[in-house]
This record gives structure tokens, sequence and C-alpha cells, in this order.
């Protein structure tokens, strides 16, 4: 679509939005009643209540990573920056092998970048990654939209609990095959 034609078809649907906010009745009823019309919350004055389950933040519980790397795979952005080093863990057994285990150094996330897809959090294996609705993190210098690993952590006090299956829904049972 060219400059002009794209132009008019915006300034179009901005004019009709705006009709539709201050006569919510049409032109069968041309009253003004702009506090029916269109929903706009006047943020920071008055702020709206996301979804418990609204794409907001991502949160990182630290303690179930295990620097598999698969968010930072197939996050199409890339825009998840993982360090680890290996360190020694004792054997699970007595008597057994001692173990090497991921330690994480750095877990950043560029929220300038992310396109909150969520794809990290699905793919996640370890149950490390959460979303949480918070949404109040704007930042003067983009920059400071890179979250490091203390302040993924923090999210994690703003993730609201699962809910229990809606009602009606049928929980899915493992069924044994028959032999
Ligand atoms: S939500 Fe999507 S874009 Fe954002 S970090 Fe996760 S995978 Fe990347
Ligand atoms: S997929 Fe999960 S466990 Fe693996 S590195 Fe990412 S957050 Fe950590």
């Amino acid at each position: 679509m060219g400059l002009v034609p794209g132009l008019v078809k915006g300034l179009g649907v901005t004019g009709r939005t705006l009709l539709q906010t201050v006569f919510p009745g049409g032109f069968k009823k041309p009253i003004p009643a702009p506090i029916r019309g269109a929903q706009t919350v006047q943020y920071p004055h008055e702020k709206d209540i996301p979804a418990p389950r609204a794409r907001g933040v991502i949160a990182l519980h630290e303690g179930n990573c295990t620097s598999c790397m698969l968010c930072v795979r197939e996050c199409p952005d890339w825009c998840i920056y993982i360090e680890a080093h290996k360190e020694k863990a004792p054997p699970r057994r007595a008597g057994g092998k001692p173990r090497k285990k991921n330690k994480l150094d750095r877990f950043d996330i560029d929220f300038a970048l992310c396109m909150f897809c969520g794809i990290c959090v699905e793919v996640c294996p370890f149950e490390a990654l959460f979303w949480s609705p918070e949404y109040e993190y704007s930042e003067p210098r983009i920059a400071d939209l890179l979250h490091d690993k203390s302040r993924l952590h923090e999210w994690m006090a703003t993730v609201p609990e699962f809910e229990d299956h809606e009602t009606g829904s049928v929980v899915k049972q493992k069924t044994v095959p028959p032999l």
C-alpha cells in the first residue's frame, strides 16, 4: 500500500473509532455518551487489572534451571542470554560417582527484543520459566529492559498460583494399555 492511501486508511480507522467512542449508539441514536464508548483507561491515574494468565513479564525460578539452553535455541528473537559453568556435586547414592552440575552464571532476557510469544515458557522442560501478569517495568533507557537473573527471579513473587481445572473439564487419565 502506498504512503498516501495508507495514511488515508489509518485516518479513517481513527475517525471511525472516535465516532464510536463519542456516539456509542451510532447514527440512529446520535447522543454523545463517551463514558459508554470505547474503553480507555487513563493510565497511570487508573490501572487496568490484567487477566491472571496475561503475558506481562517472564519470571525465572533459578533453582529449577539446568542451563540446558533449550529456551535459548527456540527463542525466535535470540533475546535470551545464558552462561554457565560445571560444578562438582555429591553423588546421588552412597558410594556413587561424584556428579557434575551446571551452575548458572548469567541468565538475561532482553525485553526490548522479546515479542512475548511464550515459546521459552512452553519449551522449558524443568518448570523454570513462568508468565507473570506484571507490566509496569518500562524504562527511560532501552538498555535497562535487559533483566538479569536476579531481576527475573524477583518476578517469581508476582506469578499467580495455578488455578484448578475449569468446572466440567476432564482431567487427563493415564490409561494402561491392554496386555
Ligand atoms: S517470549 Fe518468545 S521472544 Fe520472548 S524470550 Fe521467550 S521465546 Fe524469546
Ligand atoms: S529451557 Fe528451562 S531449564 Fe533449560 S535453560 Fe531455559 S530456563 Fe533453564
